[in-house]
């Protein structure tokens, strides 16, 4: 037999459907239910100090390179790409040629699937108000945890802000279980930038209050084409199917090394130095920028060996 409240008859029922206060036919006492609903809304204190941060930048005066009020972990992660290549992008540098114009429009139609794959499963979540997500986030009486898609997040490191947008997270009562980084790719490699992304995403969160002490950082990247077939099985089966050809790697969050990251980083958007270009060659053959960039290392003149003759 179900348990009836001990308050349940129909005219109990109906007042506190429509959120009155009313006299209880059968406990005898004055019911509130504004007053529950109020008292259950007690905005979590990390939520209180999130929002403060996100005013004070709003009125603060100080400005980074390009003006920026603030710097994406995004962009972090691309000046450990190539910082040259970042820089060239923030300046909207014309392209000079049309090979350079062709790669672009490659870049951007990998992009498309990217952002394509990503939306992919948003099938499965619903849409709730930014309250909402932070009361759930730090609710204490909930056994099942939450799984979020695209949480911003923010903190300060050094006095200058930091924003993110974590592609999913799993967490219960405040305790980050898991956090995602998703790559759509046809080359299905995962690169050392990919991550430092995931690293300074853990760093907000900490610095933001939640607590990380068990949780795993996991990055997967799929084969574009298949996003779909991937995103449905990992829902709905807890696993990434191995005839998926996806690869997934397990991070372990380092706090120091993350630290240095970030200080070499924000350097350049408190134009403390100019931008570093990247060593590899192999990134600057697939570079829009090639012909605008005097500082890559496949336009550098080899050495040759100086052998000197006694004269
Ligand atoms: S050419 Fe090489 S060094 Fe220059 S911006 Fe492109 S990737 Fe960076």
């Amino acid at each position: 037999m179900p348990r009836l409240r001990k308050d349940s008859t129909t005219k109990d029922r109906k007042n506190r459907k429509k959120g009155r206060r009313y006299y209880s036919q059968k406990t005898k006492k004055l019911s509130c239910p504004t007053v529950k609903r109020q008292r259950a809304k007690v905005l979590p204190p990390q939520y209180i100090a999130f929002k403060e941060i996100r005013n004070q930048i709003a009125s603060a005066d100080t400005k980074y390179r390009f003006g920026q009020k603030f710097i994406k972990v995004s962009w972090i992660a691309n000046q450990f790409y190539c910082e040259k290549q970042l820089d060239f992008k923030m300046r909207d540098t014309p392209l000079l040629s049309q090979k350079a114009k062709d790669i672009a429009d490659e870049q951007d139609a990998k992009m498309k699937i990217g952002s394509e794959g990503h939306d992919a499963d948003s099938i499965f979540f619903q849409k709730v108000t930014e309250e909402k997500v932070w009361i759930d986030a730090f609710r204490a009486d909930r056994a099942e945890p939450y799984r979020l898609k695209e949480f911003f997040e923010l903190c300060y490191h050094n006095g200058v802000p930091i924003a993110g947008q974590i592609d999913e997270v799993e967490l219960r009562n405040g305790k980050i279980l898991t956090l995602w980084e998703f790559k759509f790719r046809g080359t299905m490699r995962l690169y050392d930038n990919d991550k430092i992304q995931a690293q300074v995403y853990t760093y907000v969160l900490q610095n933001m209050g939640f607590d990380i002490s068990e949780m795993k950082i996991r990055l997967e990247c799929f084969p574009p084409e298949k996003k779909q077939i991937a995103l449905i099985a990992r829902r709905f089966l807890h696993r990434i199917p191995i005839k998926m050809n996806a690869v997934v790697e397990e991070l372990r969050y380092d706090p120091e090394k993350t630290k240095q990251n970030l200080d070499w980083a924000l350097q350049y958007w408190k134009s403390e130095r100019e931008a570093v270009p990247t060593s590899h060659t192999g990134k600057c053959k697939s570079c829009k920028y090639l012909e605008n960039c005097n500082e890559s290392p496949l336009k550098k003149k080899p050495q040759t060996a100086q052998t000197k003759l006694l004269v």
